[in-house]
């Protein structure tokens, strides 16, 4: 299938974003297991971000080998030199599953603790699919009432909000930062629109190399940028190192680290959401150490994958074997960057004779298959039937003033498709195309 991409493409113009004609089928009790865990991972996330030491010893193999991990570490070490404290923390998650066709269970493909892409076209595709099951549902036996509301992009804006409204200055704006040739624009505007119309909050976009050109701090903390003070900084780039082209971009990073301004997220958040974190807090007795509620730990092992960190000769040798049972993941985002099959035995293979440190740069995931089913995807208005399988990401918000819980809540979802025979899943990336859900 061709990688098309929404937004807009240079000589292009506009793309509009692939979407499923109608919603993924899912069993009702996965949906409210799924929506159930969004509080848990939002509370796991922030206390976690509050070990620093955590953070930094259990990224301290990666950090040699993967320079993108090493130059977040090295701002995040910066920040625990300082004592910096975040009183105000903001978290728009998104925790991502897949229905595992063999043991019949839903367990997490990742947790995003930066940029969570789609609050915004998400609830639009919910949106399209009732209307189009209203019009035609007696002919396709559906009922609208099944596909859940989706108030993602409403939420994130009240989350934002609820941010903007605890630093506490009237005239502070929200600073969105984008990337220069930004194709996903439209699903940001929802967020905007929202922030403007529901709370009279401006956004302002801007690009880290235009943080760094026009951004400093007060030296009371304060960020301004443009001449505008900065109340919350909403990051919708800077999670790969393609957002990191020259040294100007650190520097705007550390800048707004430093600043008083709420981040979403904080450079301890963005850490929480590696992979090799993901990996650290599936080990035994991890959990324990950041959460008290037995129920709860018991909840999120329940949809922990089989997650291996490559320091274990074993888990090296089945994989190279059967790689087809695997996942090897290095620590990035976005989409398009995971290792499959014959790929991922070369890789391990070459890696291992090597030596050294190289295999600390990624972690191994127990391959999980959903079960296929027929679909129909449109893509560039033209519409194809395949056989397909879909990814469920639910949304969470999480918001803290000191010893404050302001938000904890599940806020919407996102459901992603892909033709079954590819190994990726990102819309964005051009693998998937975004769906809604249909309970059943
Ligand atoms: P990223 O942060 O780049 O989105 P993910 O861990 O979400 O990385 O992997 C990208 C895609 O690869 C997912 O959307 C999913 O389609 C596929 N994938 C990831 N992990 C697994 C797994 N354990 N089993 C099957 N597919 C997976
Ligand atoms: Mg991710
Ligand atoms: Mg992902």
């Amino acid at each position: 299938m061709s990688r098309i991409r929404s937004g807009t493409v240079p000589g292009v113009g506009l793309v509009h974003a692939p979407f499923s004609l109608l919603p993924a089928h899912l069993p009702e009790p996965f949906w409210k297991q799924a929506c159930e865990l969004a509080p848990i991972f939002n509370e796991l996330v922030d206390r976690v971000s509050l070990d620093g030491n955590f953070l930094q010893d259990s990224l301290s193999k990666t950090r040699q080998v993967d320079d993108f991990t090493s130059r977040l570490l090295e701002i995040h070490r910066k920040m625990m030199e300082i004592n910096k404290e975040e009183n105000i923390r903001l978290g728009l998650h998104r925790s991502d599953y897949m229905l595992d066709s063999e043991t019949s269970s839903l367990l997490q493909i990742e947790l995003n603790t930066i940029s969570t892409s789609f609050p915004g076209l998400g609830p639009l595709v919910s949106e399209l699919h009732r209307t189009l099951i209203n019009q035609y549902g007696r002919v396709l036996s559906l009922e609208p009432k099944r596909v859940p509301g989706n108030a993602a992009s409403s939420k994130f804006a009240e989350a934002l909000a609820r941010a903007w409204t605890e630093f506490d200055v009237d005239s502070a704006i929200v600073m969105m930062i984008v990337q220069p040739e930004e194709r996903n624009m439209y699903d940001q505007y929802w967020i905007t629109k929202y922030l403007k119309e529901s709370y009279g909050i401006t956004t302002l976009r801007k690009t880290l190399t235009q943080v760094e050109a026009e951004g400093h701090v007060l030296p009371d903390g304060t960020l301004l940028v443009d001449g505008k003070k900065v109340a919350v900084v909403y990051y919708r780039a800077g999670y790969t190192p393609n957002d990191y082209p020259s040294e100007a971009e650190w520097s705007a990073r550390l800048l707004i680290e430093q600043s008083s301004s709420v981040k979403c997220p904080s450079i301890s958040y963005q850490l929480v959401g590696t992979k090799r974190i993901q990996q650290e807090l599936a080990n035994p007795n991890v959990l324990e150490r950041f959460l008290e509620n037995k129920e709860d730990i018991a909840k999120l092992r329940k949809c922990f994958a089989g997650l291996w960190s490559l320091d274990d000769e074993e888990i090296i040798k089945t994989a190279i074997e059967k790689p087809e049972l695997f996942v090897l993941k290095p620590q990035r985002e976005g989409g398009g960057n995971n290792i499959y099959g014959l790929d991922l035995r070369e890789t391990l293979t070459r890696l291992q004779k090597e030596g050294g440190d190289a295999l600390a740069a990624y972690i191994l995931m127990q391959r999980i298959f959903p079960k296929a089913s027929l679909a129909y995807l449109v893509r560039g208005g033209i519409c194809h039937e395949g056989l397909v399988i879909s990814e469920l990401g639910i949304y969470g918000s999480y918001l803290r003033s000191k010893d404050k819980v302001i938000t904890n809540d599940q806020c919407g979802y996102l459901m992603r498709t892909k033709v079954s025979s590819s190994d990726e899943g990102g819309v964005a990336a051009g693998f998937a195309v975004l769906d809604s859900l249909y309970l059943t």
